[in-house]
């Protein structure tokens, strides 16, 4: 194996021997923007893997566009890739599972974790199971094992990360529940976040897990709308009422709840759009990720005929952003102490998180850069709360 140490890390394109692209394949605008970055730049080796390689990496690699391709499960590989004097098309296995430990540590607050790759959905916008592959879980050993190592290193808040989180276990006869259990007991992990969850994936097992004090008081729970046509339309699993009912039981625990939304998606009348929207103000948000429908070539909502015109969808997105910002507010005035862990600082002001993921900006002389401190007294503000340590 070649050191990949030998090569310098460059900030600027001109000055680099090789360029490596990690794409994004996620809607049709990604990759107009791949193929106008490659249309760009001249006279390099590019390597290109991330999720275009799986979509249209085969189509630039024929084009001449790009030098090599090597998909998600050859990343590792990429110090013997960079070698490589001919060209290249290594696409790999799209169900792999990568289980590399990570032993190169350099920040000490939080950590993401890997847990899961893959879905099984089929969410007609969508075109991550196509490119991400099935749904399949790292093994519970390695990361325990992983965790136990970064919280050796002084790490303390770890995220979950996955393409559906929710079906962690499915495969390997255990559960998301199971394996939190296990984290919640190594030593030093003090906050476990979670990434987006699948409503139709929350059972009581879960549920029950939920009064451990080192959850986070946040969950992201992918709604996508709020109207049963449109979520037929969508493809989606979840119901509007069912959904509604584990938000409340959920905020009835205390928790901050966050969403996605899409707005502007084919078939989005006016009439629906307006349920949905009455049904958003009854769920108890505090935070979304709100989109704009983006077609993407491939899925079955590409095959739909478009009928929300780009203003009309930038105004649905204006409404519901607002309605979101005035919820997440009204949360935040009911003040309680807050355990916040510094991530950085900012133009003379340390950045933090709350158990709740609401920001929290600080002023204070003592460099509180990674550390847990708890807050009391603050000022809630527009965007965030505010005070002085
Ligand atoms: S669950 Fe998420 S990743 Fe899976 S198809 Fe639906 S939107 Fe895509």
């Amino acid at each position: 194996m070649q050191d990949i140490t030998k090569y310098d890390i460059v900030n600027n394109e001109n000055e680099a021997d090789v360029i490596v692209v990690n794409s994004c394949t996620v809607t049709n605008s990604a990759d107009s923007n791949l193929k106008y970055y490659l249309s760009k730049v001249k006279n390099k080796k590019i390597l290109l893997t991330g999720c275009a390689a799986h979509s249209i990496g085969d189509m630039l690699f024929k084009e001449n566009k790009v030098f090599g391709v090597f998909g998600h499960s050859e990343k590792e590989k990429i110090d013997t890739l960079l070698e490589k004097n001919e060209r290249f098309y290594e696409i790999g296995d799209l169900n792999f599972v990568n289980e590399k430990i990570v032993t190169n540590i350099k920040d000490r607050s939080r950590a993401f974790i890997k847990i899961q790759e893959g879905c099984d959905f089929e969410c007609a916008y969508c075109i991550i199971p196509a490119v991400r592959g099935h749904a399949r879980s790292m093994s519970e050993n390695k990361i325990i094992e992983q965790i136990t190592l970064l919280a050796n290193n002084g790490f303390s808040e770890f995220i979950l990360t996955g393409i559906n989180m929710g079906s962690y276990g499915k495969d390997t006869n255990t559960s998301l529940a199971k394996l939190l259990k296990k984290i919640f007991k190594i030593n030093g992990v003090k906050r476990v976040r979670l990434g987006s969850l699948e409503p139709s994936q929350i059972d009581d097992e879960f549920i029950d897990i939920l009064d451990n004090p080192l959850l986070e008081r946040h969950l992201h729970i992918a709604l996508q709308y709020a109207d049963d046509r449109m979520l037929r339309i969508m493809k989606r699993r979840n119901r509007v009422q069912s959904t509604l009912e584990l938000f409340e039981k959920l905020a009835d625990k205390g928790f901050a709840l966050g969403t996605d939304y899409i707005v502007g998606h084919p078939g989005e009348s006016a009439e629906i759009f307006e349920s949905g929207l009455e049904n958003l103000k009854k769920f108890p948000l505090t935070h979304i990720h709100l989109f704009r429908y983006s077609k993407r070539d491939g899925t079955k909502s590409a095959k739909l005929t478009q009928d929300v015109v780009g203003d009309i969808a930038k105004k649905r997105h204006k409404i519901i952003d607002e309605l979101i910002k005035e919820k997440n507010y009204n949360f935040r005035l009911h003040k309680k102490p807050l355990k916040v862990l510094v991530e950085n600082q900012k133009n003379g002001y340390f950045e933090g998180y709350d158990e709740y993921f609401n920001k929290m900006i600080i002023k204070s002389d003592l460099d509180l850069t990674h550390q847990w401190i708890d807050i009391s007294e603050y000022e809630v503000k527009k965007e965030n709360n505010f005070c002085k340590f």
